[in-house]
């Protein structure tokens, strides 16, 4: 499955949460939440996205602590492309 490369939620199989780029065209890499007309809506850093995220993974995932949830983000985001560089 692919994920968004900005905060790694799940894209699913269908368009729904995709974000758009400049043009108007759906983006491949990045969510709704994210990504709108080509511009991130955020001007976060990394740590500021994962701290962001732990509430929304928790919340999809109740089984898992805040701190796995970080920890689990700590290692995953380096590796998505808004981060890579
Ligand atoms: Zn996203």
């Amino acid at each position: 499955m692919e994920h968004c490369q900005s905060c790694g939620m799940p894209l699913g199989d269908t368009e729904e949460w995709l974000g758009s780029e400049r043009d108007g065209s759906l983006s491949p890499d990045y969510c709704k939440h994210c990504y709108d007309r080509g511009e991130f809506r955020a001007r976060v850093t990394m740590d500021q996205m994962i701290e962001f995220c732990v509430p929304h993974l928790v919340a999809a995932r109740p089984e898992m602590s805040p701190e796995a949830a970080r920890s689990l983000m700590q290692e995953m985001f380096p590796r998505l492309k808004r981060w890579r560089s």
